[in-house]
């Protein structure tokens, strides 16, 4: 008796095993088709502005469906429905129906509660709210999202963000308007907050997003550069949106901006417990292999989207512009931020890595002096906590304006 009591035990134990097995094989078979849908809606996002592939759209909206209706709960559905609301948002957008958008926020709001711990749970409850707020104008669910919001997920960055203003001048491709706009004598500095949406960029020490925090940094130096009244201010996205990487310099060059500056935050996987500090670079088509790792992520938006080579489509009179415009400014930013930054803060040392050059796609183009700044790496413990101080931002914006500010005055 209980020999045979034993046996059912562990034949349960096993079948449990296997059920978990199979659910694990089930969930994995279905990862790589949701990420080759996601990669699919990044291309058309990217490369499909006008709404002209429009079967294109609608294929990758019933494959989404599709697939959510047999998908098991975890990761992955998460994921896919995550995505299905961004494709009907992005239909939704580009066709002007608001049958679409309004699929789209209640799909996000149903992701979100559906799986609150997951990464993107709080992501989607943010798009659901704008698109209430900027594309559908109503009044009643917005309050409802924002009231709800920092019960939900209170320690979310993104609750930063619930107040701040509609998106700019451009309507569906949310970018930011001028600031001080009447004071078209003052040169416009071009600020660009990394990654946004779907493209988190770096994920750190407890969770922290690099597309989070540059977007907080730039509105505080953005904040700096209107007070001091050197200049006008325009930023790449006002908020939590995905801006295609040529997008950003095209508008920045449209705009006529005097300088270029785009923010990030980095990451080592392997070497987290070392690896720290802040860095600046600017455009070259050589790399050393320590910038390769980065480069490819800082690109991965463009990898996935376009295949082809850094070298092919740019002359090489362009890099030697680019290079001889951008090398200075890169030089003057690192030493200023090296020498208003502190040598340590709340006990933890404030590391210069130094100035280096890599092809980043993100500063392709651009038609001014243009940095990309590397701050801090985001899965180091030390620069993740400096980072999340309100103390050490405000010191760093301030640095970063005075960078500026020195190039402007050159
Ligand atoms: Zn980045």
């Amino acid at each position: 008796m209980k020999r045979s009591h034993q046996n059912l035990r562990n034949c349960c134990l096993l079948s449990i095993c296997f059920f978990f097995f199979l659910g694990d094989l089930q969930a994995d078979s279905f990862k790589e088709e949701v990420d080759s849908l996601i990669a699919r809606l990044r291309s058309l996002r990217n490369t499909d502005v006008q709404y002209e592939r429009k079967s294109d759209w609608s294929r990758l909206s019933s494959r989404f469906q599709t697939m959510l209706k047999t998908m098991p709960m975890g990761d992955s559905k998460s994921r896919a429905m995550f995505h299905y609301a961004v494709v009907e948002r992005e239909i939704g957008e580009r066709a002007q129906d608001s049958e679409k958008l309004r699929l789209s926020a209640e799909l996000f709001e149903k992701m979100s509660t559906a799986d609150t711990q997951h990464e993107l749970a709080d992501d989607a409850l943010h798009s659901a709210y704008l698109i209430y707020r900027d594309l559908l104008h109503e009044e009643a669910s917005v309050a409802r999202i924002k009231n709800d919001f920092s019960d939900v997920f209170p320690r979310s960055e993104l609750i930063f963000l619930l107040d701040t203003n509609e998106a700019g001048v451009e309507g569906k491709r949310r970018h930011s308007s001028q600031k001080n706009r009447g004071d078209s004598e003052k040169p416009l500095i071009f600020l660009d907050p990394g990654h946004g949406g779907e493209d988190e960029g770096a994920v750190g020490v407890s969770g922290i997003r690099e597309k989070d925090l540059v977007l907080t940094l730039a509105k505080l130096v953005e904040k700096e550069l209107i007070k001091s009244g050197c200049c006008r201010v325009a930023l790449s996205r006002e908020y939590d949106a995905f801006i295609p990487l040529f997008e950003r310099t095209a508008l920045a060059n449209r705009l006529g901006a005097e300088l270029f500056v785009s923010l990030h935050v980095n990451a080592h996987e392997e070497n987290a417990a070392k690896a720290r500090g802040f860095e600046v670079y600017y455009v070259s088509n050589e790399s050393n292999p320590k910038a390769i790792e980065l480069v490819s992520r800082e690109n991965r938006q463009m990898q996935e989207t376009q295949g082809f080579g850094v070298q092919t489509f740019l002359s090489e009179l362009y890099w030697r512009g680019a290079i001889e415009i951008s090398k200075p400014f890169a030089h003057k930013m690192y030493s200023t931020l090296r020498k208003k930054l502190p040598k340590e803060s709340d006990g933890m040392e404030i590391v210069g890595r130094g100035v280096h050059s890599a092809p980043f796609f993100v500063l392709f183009g651009a038609e001014m002096p243009a940095v990309l700044l590397e701050l801090f790496f985001a899965t180091h413990p030390d620069d993740a906590f400096l980072l999340s101080t309100p103390q050490f931002r405000n010191q760093l914006a301030q640095a970063i304006v005075q960078g500026i500010q020195e190039e402007l005055t050159e």
